[in-house]
């Protein structure tokens, strides 16, 4: 894609939850129904929740103008019409920027990524701003005008991405800084003088690198005229398939009902779907909901065939073999389809026999269950769920509602903060949106900081339930951090807004507050990981900030944080019946009764009842994304395009269609969202489930949850360099970082020191020298440190290592969380 348009439709913001959700629905797992938002169309707000545990007295720091802020805080954004003049202006002034770019020469090249990197920003400050506030907001008038600003936006992002002059400049900067640099080496005169040199930094030669692959990857550099304009067309053809998709999911007259008995219909929406796939006792009712639900929605059928062909051409016509190859090759751990397949394919046989085991043991419930099936004991798509459920409640013997009374919002709130301060030295402070702020009753403002960084950045919390919300949890980003360059009246660093919605769908029996059930706070947790990511991000350019990192590390820290629900001495600051103590009193870390620990195992446990069947089935998605993203994808026959970028051999004609890869008469694939989003990329998620299971341990987290020494190597190792490192180099990183046992903010310790520079490294030679220079390290000291961190990560798992190399890419190693599983701990 380009430079602005990978970064808004960048997956790391939607997070695998929502659309794992819609998957679910059709096929596997759901958890407890009392999670439906359509069992309880109810209103809540958290107004009063906020005011009665003391948090709406406390200042969000600037709340002197707290009453003129507009949406998301924007003085500018206070009724729905603002969208389209701040639109309208937001081209104005990217235009302007563009004719500085073009008025740049190539010796000021490092201006121009400046220059590309605003234009960038300025763009999703309102495009970003705005898909949020079309997806979240509760008034339609709001939704349909910042849907309409998407568009328009959309569109001028297109163009932008296509310019060849900027494209151009954007070149002849790099290319007179790498000549220089080449120059130096031979004791030549560099074309760039001393002054010109020293201001490209590490990062600015990755940004650049990275903002001329996303123009390449959206053609701009062919040759041919005719190929630049049609991949043009693909592109914009390609930006379009995922809201269609998705909307498609969430649209009742779309996805339809089904007649299950005599005056007895079922709505197929996601949630509902899911709902009775856990609940319905009646096999046959359960087996026609899942047939009709995997034939739904109809319309995606087609849509999904015209995004594979797409995306399949407008790879092969820049010269990949397919669009996966594609996506990988603008910097991922995977580097090669090759390399996905193959650690999908041995992960697959590696889970098989313990998928098989807890088959066995539904089978064995089923057999045993009192109402006779008339399939047997033969377990079907359509009783996993119920038989997982069922499975569960042996497991737990506390009543479902137990949790709810150490799980009530405020108090929940209260543990996270306290959680967030330990480990990270974050300070949140949480108040009520002003009116106007939020986009519903009872969003909260929470102001993060940090003692030695600062002021972080905003989050808005919305927790209530209400009819027509954002069917799953997911974090908006709706303004990017970086450092406001200095020619820009700035010098200091510009703060990340963020939107996060998750749910508390539970009541407390015995205050009846709105609280949450084990699942939710697992999933507010992996959402405040991808904030914290954002938060915690220290890069120079947007471009490259937080959660705009590499596809498949995206999901590492999130699924990190799940990690916290399972431990004990942490849930016991997250999960604690405060009712008792004085209201409006902040919460002192140790107020009131812990969740007990023998009530946690056995929710961890119920958890991870069917823990390899569902890696079973993200395996099967990650591998049918990679099949209908690869280079023979399903339908065809894909052999037509024009013959100058190479023929695909083998492309006979063939009769699959999508569904055949699944089971026979359902499509479940109509209903996986991620597949539009993550389309190639899906495999990041089994990535992050293994990385996570080994960073647990590899952090000191595991051992110490609450110990700001590890987390202070999280923050400043995984955290904090954002997209600015390789992922290869990232993790080398924390590898080196975990070995030198220390703060390594401290550069008293050479081995810190020597690790942090080996970081520095970055992936060009022109960054190493740069890093050398900056550190008084040889490049040869460097690139030997460097080394020693690859070496850590590719060793084997008995001496630390988590990486494995594999057909010209690099997988994590499998070993450790397959273990978490047959431990019962593998739940994350
Ligand atoms: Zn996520």
């Amino acid at each position: 894609m380009i430079p602005v348009l990978s970064a808004f439709f960048f997956v790391g913001q939607r997070c695998s939850r929502h659309v794992a959700n819609s998957f679910r629905t059709a096929i596997l797992t759901v958890p407890d129904a009392q999670n439906c938002s359509v069992t309880k169309p109810l209103i809540r707000s958290l107004s009063n929740w906020a005011s009665t545990f003391g948090y709406a007295g406390e200042p969000a720091a600037s709340s002197g103008t707290r009453h003129a802020v507009g949406l998301f805080g924007r003085p500018e954004l206070t009724r729905p019409e603002d969208w389209q003049r701040l639109a309208d202006e937001t081209e104005d002034r990217c235009d302007m920027l563009l004719a500085e770019v073009l008025d740049t020469a190539p010796e000021d090249g490092v201006e121009v990524v400046a220059l590309i990197d605003e234009m960038s920003d300025q763009l999703c400050r309102t495009y970003d701003a705005a898909e949020c506030c079309r997806n979240v907001h509760s008034d339609p008038r709001w939704r349909a005008a910042a849907g309409k600003v998407c568009v328009q936006l959309g569109e001028y992002i297109s163009r932008v991405n296509h310019h060849e002059g900027m494209y151009q400049r954007l070149s002849g900067a790099l290319a007179a800084y790498e000549s220089s640099l080449a120059a130096l080496e031979k004791r030549e005169t560099p074309r760039l003088g001393p002054r010109q040199l020293a201001g490209w930094c590490r990062e600015s030669v990755m940004v650049a690198h990275k903002l001329k692959q996303d123009m390449e990857q959206a053609g701009v550099h062919l040759s041919s005229e005719s190929h630049r304009a049609r991949v043009a067309e693909l592109a914009a053809a390609n930006g379009h398939f995922g809201a269609a998709f998705n909307t498609a999911l969430t649209d009742p007259s779309k996805v339809g009902r089904v007649r299950i008995a005599l005056g007895r219909s079922a709505s197929l929406e996601p949630s509902n779907v899911a709902a009775l796939m856990v609940s319905e006792p009646d096999e046959q009712v359960r087996k026609k909901i899942y047939m009709a639900a995997g034939k739904s929605p109809a319309c995606n059928q087609h849509l999904l065939e015209d995004m594979v062909a797409t995306r399949w051409e407008l790879a092969r016509v820049q010269g990949y073999p397919s669009y996966a190859a594609l996506r990988m090759a603008g910097g991922s751990l995977a580097r090669t389809p090759g390399a996905v397949v193959a650690f999908l394919e041995q992960l697959a046989a590696d889970v098989r026999p313990m998928a098989e085991q807890e088959l066995q043991a539904l089978r064995r419930l089923k057999a045993a269950s009192s109402d006779p099936s008339p399939s047997g004991a033969t377990i079907h798509a359509w009783d996993v769920e119920y038989y997982a459920a069922r499975a569960r409640q042996l497991l737990i013997t506390s009543q479902p509602s137990a949790v709810l009374r150490y799980t009530v919002v405020p108090s929940v709130l209260t543990g996270i903060r306290h959680l967030l301060w330990r480990v990270f030295r974050m300070e949140w402070r949480i108040s009520e949106a002003a009116p106007g702020e939020g986009w519903a009753p009872g969003v909260l403002r929470c102001e993060v900081e940090h003692p030695e960084l600062g002021p972080l950045g905003v989050v808005y919390l919305d927790l209530g339930d209400r009819p027509g919300k954002y069917p799953t949890a997911v974090t908006f980003p709706i303004t990017c951090g970086r450092e406001v360059p200095p020619t820009r009246g700035g010098g200091g660093r510009q703060l990340p807004v963020m939107a996060l919605l998750a749910s508390a769908s539970g009541t407390c029996p015995t205050t009846g507050k709105p609280a949450m059930s084990y699942r939710e706070l697992r999933v507010l947790l992996h959402e405040l990981g991808h904030c914290c990511h954002n938060l915690l991000s220290r890069t120079k350019y947007q471009h490259l900030w937080g959660t705009r990192c590499a596809q498949d590390i995206v999901e590492v820290p999130s699924h990190l944080f799940e990690y916290f629900a399972s431990d004990p001495r942490v849930m016991a600051v997250l999960a604690r019946d405060r009712s008792a103590t004085a209201a409006g009193a902040d919460g002192a870390m140790e107020d009131g009764e812990p969740l007990p620990e023998g009530l946690l195992k056995e929710l961890v446990a119920g958890r991870s009842v069917t823990a390899a069947l569902e890696l079973q089935q993200q395996l099967v998605l990650s591998l049918v994304d990679q099949w209908m993203f690869g280079e023979q994808p399903p339908g065809g026959p894909y052999a037509e395009v024009n013959a100058s970028v190479g023929t695909p051999e083998g492309t006979s004609a063939r009769a699959t269609t999508i569904s055949e890869i699944w089971r026979q008469g359902t499509s479940p694939e109509l209903r996986v969202g991620h597949l539009t989003i993550y389309g190639g990329a899906y495999y990041g998620y089994v990535y992050a489930r293994c990385l996570a299971a080994q960073l647990w341990r590899l952090t000191g987290l595991a051992e110490a949850p609450l110990d700001p020494v590890a987390g202070n190597l999280v923050r400043e190792r995984l955290l904090g360099p954002g997209g600015s490192l390789e992922p290869l180099d990232l993790l080398a990183g924390l590898a080196i970082g975990r070995a030198a046992g220390t703060s390594l903010g401290s550069t008293s310790d050479p081995a810190a020191a020597a690790a942090a520079a080996a970081t520095a490294a970055g992936a060009t030679p022109g960054a190493v020298a740069v890093a050398a220079r900056q550190r008084r390290l040889e490049p040869w000291q460097v690139a030997r440190l460097r080394q020693r961190g690859l070496d850590k990560a590719l060793a084997s798992p008995a001496e630390g290592g988590f990486l494995q190399a594999l057909q010209g890419g690099f997988a994590p190693r499998s070993e450790p969380y397959l273990e978490l599983i047959r431990a019962g701990r593998g739940g994350a």
